[in-house]
């Protein structure tokens, strides 16, 4: 069936106007392709809404005519969740149109936002009242709340803050059936049953379409300390960051690894990036904040790293004495994923353990994967606060990437049971997504399977909204 005598799309047309229904291929491939390349499909038409009524209206139309639905935010997401199968049936609803802030009550400490906003528009409609949201994570100027709340992102800040489905209060979504389920309310106690809101976050687009949210602000820090630590060890890093912890307590919000083969990748693809210290097996960045002024929080930190630095650990240690030397050492670990993917970076993994098992991990599968796998180079970084580390894989020579590529069931199997092993998730932050979906039952308990799918078959006996998506096959 063409796209213009699909009775569905005039009617999609009639909701949301012409121009929001698109169906050029020009229009439509930026929506069906992931951010990495790795996943593309088809659809009848990507829809546009610009209004709750208008995501209700297409969600039942949808529903009506049997046709699944694929939410979309910014399409950054990093498992191929947003994109649709290659069926060509399913109908894209991208929710960047509903970008409104809808209230902000800074003596409440709330701000409520439609499901398209940027995460940056987000953060910067807290900083205009003089508030903090800290959901921070390096795809924020294209990411879209609906989307860090259907993946319940983490990013860089976790560590103080929690992840998205810590910073919600209220939320908004339209339900499979097109009604809408409002329980967009500012309170910090509300002990009136189940916390719904909870179901969506982290459903990744498969129980309905996140609309709006009511999300919890902060006190703007005043003055911040940003570091570089060398470290021989990922046991000497963990040592450090729990004596970093004793020390500052919450006022660390960001504790970042990155692996010296990382940093000699980024330097490769972005010549121009300068290493703030001679090379070491290990580096951490660091971040503190406070109530303060800048000078006062940077002397006590560089008191304290001085005197551990004399003890050994770290090995060496650079405090950013401007925000623009903060700034470039983010850029650093910011660039990572860019320079991963001018790479082509073959096997990407996302786990996390309890940060006292990271170095263990680390240590058995830096003997195994080798010994498995001759030539394999592993790329390490990530959220070491939050024992979640992006533990990325290719083969040292390029030519071989594509046969170390088909084996990457394979080279799976030994990262994620040694993270189980230790106690680890196959997925800290990005989700399921079809990357993971077969492996999902594998890791997940039968009976966290079995209520999963019932939650799932209960609000989408069809199984119209995002399928395929986080349950593999029917999921319902
Ligand atoms: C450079 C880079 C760095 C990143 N760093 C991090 C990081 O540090 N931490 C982290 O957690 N993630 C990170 N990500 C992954 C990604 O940015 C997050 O998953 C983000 O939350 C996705 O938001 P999005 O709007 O792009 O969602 P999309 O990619 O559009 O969608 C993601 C999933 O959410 C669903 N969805 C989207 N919007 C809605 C909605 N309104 N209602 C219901 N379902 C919806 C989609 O169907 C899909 O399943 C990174 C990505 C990139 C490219």
């Amino acid at each position: 069936m063409t796209l213009t005598t699909d009775p569905l799309v005039a009617t999609l047309i009639g909701i949301v106007g012409a121009a929001n229904v698109l169906r050029e291929d020009a229009d439509t491939s930026p929506h069906l392709t992931d951010w990495r390349g790795r996943f593309c499909g088809r659809a009848r038409g990507v829809v546009r809404p610009g209004t709750r009524a208008e995501v209700a209206a297409v969600v039942a139309a949808c529903q009506q005519a049997g046709v699944p639905i694929v939410p979309q935010g910014g399409n950054t997401g990093l498992v191929g969740g947003a994109t649709p199968d290659t069926s060509g049936d399913a109908v894209v609803l991208v929710l960047t149109r509903l970008n409104r802030i809808l209230a902000v009550d800074a003596m409440n400490n709330t701000l409520s936002v439609e499901a398209g906003c940027t995460l940056a528009a987000v953060q910067e409609a807290a900083a205009a009242v003089g508030r903090l949201f800290p959901l921070s994570l390096a795809a924020e100027g294209s990411c879209t709340i609906g989307g860090n709340l259907a993946t319940n992102a983490g990013g860089v800040h976790v560590l103080r803050y929690g992840n998205a489905r810590e910073l919600v209060l209220g939320l908004e979504a339209v339900l499979p059936d097109g009604r809408v389920l409002d329980s967009l309310r500012g309170l910090r106690k509300d002990n009136t049953g189940l916390d719904l809101k909870q179901l969506f976050i982290g459903s990744e687009g498969t129980l309905g379409i996140i609309t709006a949210a009511t999300l919890k602000l902060f006190p703007q820090p005043t003055a911040s300390a940003t570091l570089w630590l060398a470290f021989d060890t990922p046991s000497a890093a963990v040592h450090f960051f729990a004596k970093l912890q004793t020390r500052f307590g919450a006022r660390l919000v960001a504790y970042e690894l990155l692996s010296r083969r990382v940093l000699d990748l980024l330097f490769k693809h972005f010549p121009e990036a300068r290493a703030p210290l001679p090379e070491a097996p290990w580096a951490v960045l660091a971040e503190l904040v406070d109530g303060g002024d800048d000078a006062e929080l940077r002397a006590a930190v560089e008191d304290f790293v001085g005197a551990a630095s004399a003890g050994g650990e770290p090995g060496d240690a650079v405090v950013a004495h401007s925000d623009s030397q903060a700034k470039a050492l983010w850029w650093l670990r910011e660039h990572v994923p860019e320079a991963e993917k001018r790479e082509s970076v073959a096997i990407k993994h996302d786990i996390a353990v309890p940060v006292s098992r990271v170095p263990e991990f680390l240590r058995l599968a830096g003997q195994t994967l080798p010994q498995r796998f001759p030539g394999v180079q592993i790329l390490c970084f990530g959220h070491l606060g939050d024992g979640n580390l992006h533990f990325n894989l290719c083969h040292v020579d390029p030519a071989q990437n594509a046969a170390f590529l088909a084996r990457q069931d394979e080279v799976n199997r030994v990262v994620f049971d040694l993270a189980a092993w230790l106690g680890g998730t196959i997925s800290a932050e990005h989700g399921i997504g079809q990357l993971r979906r077969a492996l999902l039952p594998t890791y997940k308990s039968p009976v966290e399977m079995v209520v999963m799918k019932a939650i799932k078959r209960t609000l989408d006996p069809h199984n119209l909204m995002n399928p395929g998506k986080l349950f593999l096959g029917e999921g319902a």
